[in-house]
């Protein structure tokens, strides 16, 4: 019997070897097996444990690094999408080949800060600057950007397995209710390696708010909160560069589903103000802000959008279509990026036209401008998302220009 489970696995191995010779392998002596291999961990499900829990965590968290180093590198050459569509790329891509390791192994923080600023330079990859960093993890109807904060959720699911296992496992439940519940358990549960004192805070503060349900999404939010610190009173950075900001305006400009979404990527880059322009230049280098195109000097965002001398007439001709829905409406409000709810066309309006501002500011002109506007006009009757009156809407508007 041995002689032939011998056989077949010597066939599998695929030594070639010549069927004539079968009869010597029968009269051989025992020589160790080729195909048993002495190894050092035991692999289930794709996670690898090893003896102890400190390699076994930084074998998962170096093997994951190499796999998504290799996925970013091969987008480096030519994976390019606009700014709103990456960080759902990333997640589905990038993020999701780590999950199943990081349900079962608590990973160093180390390794999950390196592969979330993999994540974080691939979103920004054309972006000289940065938005304050809880944009990024905060949900888009909060106006961030939703990417995964990688050392809340790979947290959240390993937190959610061990809460998960209470009901199944006796030993855990044990743990749990002795070191994070603080009940007398006995006899006393030996305290797992993995147990420290920062996850035993993190699974305190989850029991503390959560019900009997745990889902890992709420756990994540959980543990976004607290660590970027968001409470009711909450407030982004970018707010207090506005006047009478108002996330329901900005959502309009980036979020609605009539507006292009290239178009609607570059109104994020500038509401969060990471499109690079003079200004900014300007700002780090410590000098004056000076036109590249007319030459003056001391300017704001108006005078690059409006008042420079390229871009009068297009100005003068939008700002006159504006002040026939409203006459009070000036510059520095769309700037401050208000609209009307009550005209809900002034948004692809304003957005369409900042857009053709930024991406023509030298060789623009009113045909051109009024050109680009009929031919987006055309292109947003095919969309589901624009209903009758919103298109008979902005025909109107067109015919004003
Ligand atoms: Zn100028």
């Amino acid at each position: 019997m041995n002689i032939m489970v011998k056989f077949i696995l010597q066939r599998l191995e695929c030594k070639v070897t010549p069927i004539g010779r079968w009869k010597e392998w029968i009269t051989q002596e025992a020589v160790p097996l080729p195909f048993l291999l002495v190894t050092d961990h035991l692999e289930i499900l794709g996670v690898k444990m090893y003896e102890s829990w400190s390699k076994t965590r930084r074998a998962a968290g170096e093997e994951l690094e190499v796999k998504i180093k290799h996925i970013r590198d091969k987008w480096r050459r030519g994976r390019f999408y606009e700014l709103l569509l990456r960080p759902h790329v990333v997640k589905t891509y990038l993020f999701s080949n780590m999950w199943h390791k990081a349900g079962s192994v608590n990973l160093l923080c180390t390794d999950l800060d390196k592969i979330q600023s993999e994540g974080n330079d691939y979103v920004f990859a054309d972006c000289y600057l940065r938005p304050e960093e809880v944009v990024n993890y905060l949900g888009k109807n909060a106006g961030g950007l939703e990417i995964n904060h990688i050392r809340s959720k790979a947290l959240a699911l390993f937190i959610k397995n061990i809460l998960e296992d209470m009901n199944t496992n006796i030993y855990i439940d044990a743990v749990v209710r002795k070191y994070c519940k603080d009940e007398d358990v006995y006899p006393c549960p030996v305290k797992p390696s993995y147990l420290d004192v920062r996850l035993i805070s993190k699974i305190k503060l989850v029991l503390s708010t959560s019900n009997r349900v745990y889902s890992s999404r709420h756990i994540y939010n959980t543990l976004l909160m607290e660590e970027f610190n968001i409470t009711p009173a909450f407030k982004l950075r970018i707010e207090s560069s506005y006047e009478d900001f108002s996330l329901q305006n900005i959502l309009q400009f980036t979020r609605s589903k009539l507006i292009p979404l290239s178009v609607r990527s570059h109104m994020w880059k500038l509401i969060h103000k990471i499109r690079y322009s003079e200004i900014d230049e300007a700002r780090i280098r410590l000098t004056n802000p000076s036109c590249k195109i007319c030459g003056e000097v001391d300017i704001d965002r108006i005078h690059m959008y409006f008042k420079c001398e390229k871009l009068v007439t297009i100005s003068e001709m939008f700002i006159r279509v504006l002040k026939v829905f409203d006459p009070h409406y000036s510059l520095e409000e769309i700037m401050d990026f208000k609209g009307k709810e009550e005209h809900p066309q002034l948004y692809w309006f304003i957005a369409l036209t900042l857009f053709y501002i930024d991406e023509n500011r030298r060789r623009g002109t009113c045909e051109l401008y009024r050109a680009f506007m009929w031919s987006e006009f055309e292109t947003l009757k095919m969309s589901k998302w624009a209903d009758d009156d919103f298109l008979t809407a902005i025909n109107i508007l067109l015919e004003l220009l």
